[in-house]
């Protein structure tokens, strides 16, 4: 009808007997000849080029914001009234720049082999070479949601890695205690589409945290493993995230830094440039000693069993991250077996 508008004579191939495409009326559907419109009826009132078009076929519209007086929009979500106030405020505080990092990262068109990873999943593990000595990290993808399992591929070696476990190892300095030791701790980026491994190492006398990437589009090749904020002293059970809408990288780790390498706390470190500056907060505001508090060991000279890990945890939130770590605690327990799980938030 345009074309003819314009005199031009046009051709129409149309594969399926019905013309309109997605867009179909329904004629026969309904009961006392009401038609009903399917696919492409709502029509925002913004998309001006349809408009326009309604306007010039002489379309009347139905204007569906047009509510009763007195009536609000309003949503059912995890068992609770969500109002459209909060969807706003949540579409401006974080989902609006969650779908631009997700829209950046999509391959324009999308179709069958055209896609991102969003959905993949990446397991990082360390474990021997050649018995023991010379110890990696490996990695193994998921394109299935867990189904199936990427053949393992080694992407980065330890140089002496972290082992806290008396009485077979104890590689740093101070009263013996066990603890996770050296281990991959991933994260992905979906601002940049990068996997990141944070671990421990021991580099010059001191376990320090190293940080390596990879572009998931090229997993088989890695950044040249760099030490996050080289530290006085000892760091261990490195936990890892990503703030999905920003790219920032936060991680949390025992840190004997505050202290002259005698004692541990809790350190947050975070980078808004990819792990090119970092900043570091002291989170706990009492240092301790893991070899001191322990869980009940029947077969233990002192009866007690020292360790320092459980519970480690990090999570990326837009303007905080949230922990969870193991420490001697006030209210359970009599000394030395009074550790409990704490909670700390920090504003990056
Ligand atoms: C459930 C649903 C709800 C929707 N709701 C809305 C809405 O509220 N608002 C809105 O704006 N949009 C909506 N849409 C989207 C909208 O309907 C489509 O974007 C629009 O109709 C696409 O028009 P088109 O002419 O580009 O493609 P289509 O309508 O898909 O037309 C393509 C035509 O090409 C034909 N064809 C394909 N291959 C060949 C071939 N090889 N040879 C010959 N013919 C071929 C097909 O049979 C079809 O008729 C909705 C869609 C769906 C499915």
């Amino acid at each position: 009808m345009l074309y003819a508008q314009k005199g031009w004579t046009s051709t129409i191939y149309e594969a399926t007997s019905d013309i309109g495409g997605r867009c179909e009326t329904q004629r026969s559907y309904w009961k006392n000849g009401l038609i009903a419109e399917m696919h492409g009826e709502f029509i925002s009132s913004e998309h001006s080029s349809v408009l326009g078009l309604a306007s010039l076929f002489n379309l009347s519209l139905d204007d569906t914001r047009a509510y009763p007086s007195g009536t609000v929009d309003t949503y059912w979500v995890n068992g609770a009234r969500y109002t459209q106030a909060q969807l706003d405020a949540d579409w401006q505080s974080w989902a609006w720049s969650l779908f631009q990092s997700a829209i950046k990262q999509a391959p324009w068109p999308q179709s069958y082999n055209s896609y991102n990873a969003t959905g993949y999943a990446y397991l990082t593990f360390d474990n021997s070479v050649q018995g023991g000595k010379g110890t990696a990290m490996f990695l193994s993808v998921s394109k299935d949601h867990g189904a199936t399992w990427s053949n393992s591929l080694k992407f980065a070696t330890f140089q002496n890695p972290v082992c806290l476990y008396p009485p077979y190892c104890f590689n740093i300095s101070g009263g013996q205690f066990r603890a996770p030791g050296s281990y991959p701790a991933p994260a992905f980026d979906p601002t940049t589409g990068r996997l990141y491994v944070a671990y421990t190492d021991i580099v010059n006398g001191k376990a320090q945290i190293l940080l390596t990437y990879a572009s998931v589009s090229d997993i088989t090749t890695w950044s040249a493993p760099a030490i996050v904020a080289p530290a006085a002293g000892d760091r261990i059970n490195v936990e890892l995230s990503v703030e999905p809408g920003s790219g920032r990288l936060d991680l949390m780790t025992n840190d004997r830094s505050y202290t002259g390498n005698t004692l541990f706390d809790v350190a947050y470190i975070t980078s808004s440039d990819g792990g090119s500056t970092w900043s570091t907060t002291r989170v706990t505001k009492t240092s301790w000693d893991p070899s001191a508090y322990g869980v009940p060991c029947g077969s233990c000279a002192s009866g007690v069993r020292p360790f320092i890990g459980d519970y480690d945890g990090i999570i990326s939130l837009p303007g905080s991250a949230a922990m969870t770590w193991t420490g001697p605690g006030k209210t359970f327990g009599v000394y030395p077996t009074n550790l409990e799980v704490f909670f700390g938030s920090v504003t990056p």
